[in-house]
């Protein structure tokens, strides 16, 4: 894939494409009629999500009215209560939230919202952005259900950090959120290709199109995407012995859910799939390469060998990285995930700064290449070397990222 084309499809695909969205469709139809026009079939996998459409999200405090967004999926209230600003997550200040709404700064997550909801909140304001930025965004967010599992659902509004830190300046007393919404199902899609090797034994390439909603995500995860094309198309008059997949994930930044769909409809071909390779977030001016291997070490050193053979800079680790690379390692496919980390990379993802501005066409050629060099590789193999078993740490440390068990402190 050359450079025009790589700026042509950023151009194209670069909008706004919210998982279970009907822009998220639009990408996945763009992707679909890219490899028919390769030659290729392609399918759509779709699947379902529970979602919300809010009718009313409001936050006042003191009576004045602050600028925000309703959770999705939170509980459908009217509740006034006095505001508390948690600023520290420790035992001391959370048992101050009793019977309040509580402001805190950044995401909801899973151990935060349990310790919210065993806390006795009652309702909850988080908030994005950063203090520097001129923009006053509001994300809209969603609780997910596996944030909110099994716990009491609580009332919940976001707001941009600037608001905070007006509400936190002022005398502030009470809170009122209102919310209400209507409870739907949207539909999410992932896009399956299959190049054909000798063997009915197969590699599967990810990498998500999604993008959360304030953000046109270019680097975020349009890189992937193009780059797994890219790859593909490398392999286009090649044979070679296993079967590739490429699958183009929806719906990673509602929480993996493509990925996890895939795993979950194809769990009985799982044993055929000896390997995921994906990528989330490559190409950026700035930045360093990494490859996070949710495996045994062997794969860890192989994968900085082959980089430090052909002279691409990168730094490669055992661990689990936050993408579609997790599902299959939870199901016991070795993965590994590869990006290029620019330095202000929370600045850059999830907002309206992920733009094209910060890419690099040569970096993302450069990227592109060294994927494809170790998946040529491994799709060769005479015999794939990679352990078909997750090591134990790494069991552990999957099992502590979808929080089913808490890391040893
Ligand atoms: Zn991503």
């Amino acid at each position: 894939m050359n450079q025009k084309t790589l700026r042509k499809l950023f151009k194209e695909m670069g909008f706004v494409r919210t998982g279970g969205s009907k822009e998220e469709k639009e990408c996945a139809l763009k992707i679909v009629s890219y490899l028919d026009k390769l030659g290729l079939k392609a399918k759509l996998e779709s699947f379902k999500i529970p979602d919300a459409k809010v009718l009313e999200g409001r936050l006042l405090v003191d009576n004045k009215e602050i600028k925000c967004c309703g959770y999705r999926l939170a509980k459908d209230a009217t509740i006034s209560a006095p505001l508390y600003y948690l600023a520290n997550w420790d035992d001391g200040s959370l048992s101050q939230v009793r019977g309040k709404i509580v402001l805190f700064t950044g995401y909801l997550n899973r151990s935060r919202y349990e310790e919210l909801t065993k806390h006795g909140a009652v309702g909850f304001i988080s908030t994005n952005g950063t203090l520097i930025d001129e923009d006053r965004d509001v994300d809209d967010r969603e609780l997910r259900p596996s944030v909110a599992k099994d716990l009491e659902i609580l009332p919940g509004v976001n707001i941009n950090i600037k608001d905070a830190m007006k509400i936190i300046n002022g005398a502030f007393k009470n809170a009122t959120i209102t919310l209400r919404q209507e409870k739907i199902e949207v539909t999410s899609h992932n896009v399956v290709c299959k190049l054909k090797g000798e063997s009915e034994e197969e590699i599967i390439l990810s990498a998500h199109y999604d993008s959360v909603p304030l953000s046109i995500g270019i680097y975020d995860n349009l890189s992937g995407t193009l780059g797994i094309l890219g790859i593909l198309e490398k392999f286009l008059d090649t044979k070679h012995h296993y079967t590739l997949t490429f699958l183009f994930c929806g719906s990673e930044e509602r929480g993996l859910l493509g990925s996890k769909a895939y795993v979950k409809k194809h769990q009985k071909e799982l044993d055929k799939v000896r390997l995921n390779i994906n990528l989330d977030m490559i190409g950026t001016s700035l930045g360093n390469a990494i490859a996070v291997c949710t495996s045994d070490q062997k794969l860890v050193h192989f994968v900085e060998y082959l980089a430090l053979i052909k002279g691409y800079p990168l730094k490669a680790s055992q661990g689990v990285y936050s993408s579609d690379s997790t599902p299959f390692a939870d199901s016991g496919v070795p993965a590994l995930s590869l990006a290029r980390i620019a330095p202000l990379d929370s600045l850059i993802i999830h907002n309206r700064h992920d733009q094209m501005k910060y890419m690099s066409m040569e970096k993302m050629k450069e990227d592109i290449r060294f994927a494809y060099e170790l998946t040529k590789i491994m799709a060769n193999a005479k015999y794939l070397p990679v352990q078909k078993e997750i090591p134990q740490n790494m069991k552990e440390e999957i099992d502590h990222y979808f929080h089913r068990s808490k890391p040893n402190k």
